[in-house]
């Protein structure tokens, strides 16, 4: 610690919420639920914990690099990206427009800037993660590989296939981050598939897990990403099991699942700006 102090992380996320409720509202389109509930895991990730370099090289090499599985929580991604100087942020202006780079899901294809891989199709951003991390290994590069995965997403038997892989080749570049907000876009998971002991299920497959039980604290979440770092070198991949409330920081779409894909009308949006301030200035 620290390239950012705690305050100036929950200024940026501040602004960034704003982001991501102006963006869903002028499309009327998207996913505000899930990007709400991962903004302190974005911030952390890109404004502390990762090391960046200066622009975007899709290779990434001797940098840490970031892989967003569940894809359509986009409008964070869009925003944090944007906020961290990858592009310009007034491109968020753009969102699911014809033609434009900031897709409703993110792809490789319109050449936005730390992009580095399509993804709305869920269950496929760990073994991606894994042959980013195999690669790190190869090259004798020694920094991070992180992948965030939506614990719905967890349904997808891709990620058990994944998880059974890393751990056996001692894949310990890999932090891999599950969105445990115990909801997906039907409902509670625990009623349309329930994940179990899902510590119990990453133990048993060979990884340190991790939890975070403050997923929308950014201090717990900036301690955990470094206490997962810590962990590297003992031969097994670490995953983070985050915490957080779907729509946090928003109180009309807190703990529901109901806003995992809906847009606020024009009286919703003024309430939800009016609860997180503009800290660097709307695009
Ligand atoms: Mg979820």
């Amino acid at each position: 610690m620290t390239k950012n102090s705690i305050h100036n992380l929950e200024e940026i996320a501040s602004q960034v919420r704003r982001d991501i409720v102006r963006m869903v509202h002028a499309c009327q389109s998207g996913h505000p639920g899930g990007s709400l509930g991962c903004t302190e895991l974005l911030v952390s990730l890109y404004f502390e914990v990762m090391d960046r370099k200066e622009g975007f090289d899709v290779d990434g090499i001797g940098e840490d690099l970031f892989f967003l599985s569940n894809g359509h929580i986009s409008p964070v991604f869009y925003s944090v990206l944007g906020r961290s100087g990858y592009f310009p942020v007034e491109e968020l202006a753009t969102f699911r427009k014809i033609n434009s780079r900031v897709q409703g899901h993110p792809t490789t294809h319109e050449g936005l800037p730390g992009i580095r891989i399509s993804s709305g199709s869920l269950g496929q951003g760990l073994s991606v993660a894994i042959g980013a991390a195999q690669a790190k290994k190869l090259n004798s590069d020694d920094s991070f590989i992180f992948v965030l995965m939506g614990d719905g997403e967890l349904q997808e038997g891709q990620i058990w296939e994944a998880a059974l892989y890393a751990p056996h080749n001692k894949m310990d570049n890999l932090i891999a981050i599950v969105d445990y907000n115990g909801a997906q876009i039907d409902g509670p998971t625990a009623e349309i598939l329930s994940l179990g002991n899902l510590r119990g299920k990453w133990e048993a497959f060979g990884w340190n897990v991790l939890d975070i039980e403050r997923g929308n604290h950014m201090q717990s979440v900036v301690n955990g990403l470094y206490k997962a770092k810590e962990l590297s070198g003992n031969g097994r991949p670490t995953v983070i099991l985050l915490h957080t409330e779907m729509g946090h920081g928003v109180d009309f779409m807190m703990g529901s699942h109901k806003w995992h894909g809906v847009a606020p009308n024009d009286d919703q949006l003024a309430s939800a700006l009016g609860q997180n301030r503009e800290s660097l200035g709307d695009y």
